[in-house]
């Protein structure tokens, strides 16, 4: 008798979700001696090789990996690759349990709770290994991260809504409106905090749209991500998810924030405000940063801390919800050697209005002085933002800072290259068509969400 292979749930889970019937990752002669022998993935088996015996559990395997490898689940739990070579030969012990992921009932919650909407848009929070191609994917929605997490039962009374499940590179202006709906019908129902899950990549620029969109709201609106998929014994989607709900329910204040971790350890996470944060790590968990601010909050040992004054208080009567966007802006990074030609092209091609992240205290080429005074008398709205993060555009100090601002650009002081070109693209779809330059510059200019004219530290977060 055969010993028979007992998997954990969770290795059942990664079963089941990886798509078993089609042999995946397998492919060429492999492939073709596992379909001839009726042999499935989760199938147990017995590969004889090179004089030695094998039993286990075929696994799916990576796609891109040598094509004559079999992997095997061992009973010890170990996956090995075993090669296939003239003399292998694979048969099947029995065919597996094809497991179904049962996502476990919801947690009873208690009914004194405040209510928080989890409301799930994709990205790695909501993702797990796939392995076709050893990448992962998005795949578990806002329903089963709270099956998952079931202490967030414990803080709050949660309702769930899937709204998109996209990579954030996908994330697209009338995500940002979809998103900013279903926020403001979530706060008209009631609720006392909203959480969006959000991939990491784009959650800055998606921070700034919503700040811009949802302005001074009665409740605290948290966006959360994380840089290592759930299913990773390193994640951080737990951690970072437990602080974003418990800021959406008991947050004193009504903001747009981002919760992640605040360095590598999970002890602490921060609360950036939405206008003020940036990614700056491809990978490590403690990505995000606040720029020109500090964040306003921390979330550490249960406890939520707020750190910064003059916040707009939860109960506000002052929201207001404008979630109009005219993506004819357009953001352009200078560099030495750059010709200007690229900016009258683009305008002839329907651009409106420009954010050019220049150099240092705001600068770009001298050829470019006369294209961007050609620009703005067509009436083309050109700002500039430094490509240095901290500090403010000031160019008042050097004769080619001058020179720009008679041809009419507009210095955005400290703010965020990309907080500039999601407020452009606010500005103009909220002034309309026909704006006059006057106006874009005014309100450009004007404090909406934090986003400009903050107390400027150079040496803060960095
Ligand atoms: N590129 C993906 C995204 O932004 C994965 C990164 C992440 O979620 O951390 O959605």
């Amino acid at each position: 008798m055969h010993k028979l292979i007992k998997m954990s749930c969770k290795q059942k889970r990664e079963l089941d979700k990886m798509d078993m019937l089609e042999l995946q990752g397998y492919s060429g002669r492999v492939r073709e001696l596992l379909e001839r022998e009726n042999i499935n993935i989760g199938d147990e088996i017995e590969i004889i090789s090179n004089g030695r015996r094998y039993r286990g559990i075929l696994m799916a395997r990576y796609e891109l990996a040598d094509p004559n490898y079999i992997t095997l689940k061992l009973p010890n739990g170990y996956n090995i690759g075993i090669r296939v070579t003239e003399n292998t030969t694979v048969s099947k012990i029995s065919v597996g349990v094809r497991p179904t992921f049962v996502r476990p009932p919801k947690p009873q919650t208690l009914s004194d709770l405040p209510n928080v909407v989890i409301i799930s848009t994709g990205g790695t929070i909501a993702s797990r290994v796939e392995y076709r191609t050893g990448a992962v994917r998005p795949a578990l929605d806002a329903e089963d991260l709270l099956a998952i997490v079931p202490e967030l039962a414990e803080i709050a009374k949660i309702d769930t809504e899937v709204l998109y499940n996209v990579w954030s590179e996908n994330i697209q202006v009338q995500h940002w409106i979809g998103m900013a709906e279903a926020i403001d019908r979530s706060i008209r129902k009631g609720v006392d905090g909203v959480v969006l899950t959000h991939g990491t990549d784009t959650m800055g620029y998606t921070a700034a749209a919503l700040s811009f969109a949802l302005q001074k709201p009665p409740i605290p609106i948290v966006l959360v991500g994380a840089q290592r998929s759930s299913d990773r014994p390193s994640s951080d989607a737990t951690t970072n998810l437990i602080a974003a709900v418990a800021t959406a329910a008991k947050a004193p204040f009504g903001e747009v924030v981002v919760a992640m971790h605040k360095w590598h350890s999970d002890d602490v996470i921060a609360l950036h405000k939405g206008t003020r944060v940036v990614k700056l790590h491809t990978s490590s968990r403690d990505a995000f940063r606040s720029v020109n601010s500090r964040p306003i909050a921390y979330y550490q040992h249960g406890e939520l801390k707020v750190v910064v004054n003059n916040l707009n208080p939860r109960g506000s009567n002052e929201y207001v919800f404008k979630p109009k966007f005219d993506t004819r802006a357009f953001l352009i990074k200078f560099f030495p050697s750059m010709k200007p030609d690229i900016l009258n092209i683009l305008a002839d091609a329907g651009i409106k209005g420009f954010i050019i992240e220049g150099t240092g205290l705001g600068h770009v080429s001298s050829d470019w002085v006369p294209v961007i005074r050609g620009l703005t008398k067509r009436g083309i709205f050109v700002g500039m933002t430094s490509q240095c993060k901290f500090g403010k555009v000031n160019m008042n100090v050097y004769d080619s800072g001058r020179d720009l601002l008679k041809a009419g650009v507009i210095p955005l002081d400290d703010m965020l290259s990309e907080v500039a070109l999601v407020k452009l693209m606010w500005t103009l779809g909220n002034l309309g068509e026909g704006a006059e330059l006057e106006e874009i510059k005014n309100l450009m200019l004007k404090n909406i969400a934090g986003e400009i004219y903050s107390r400027s530290l150079p040496n803060v977060g960095l």
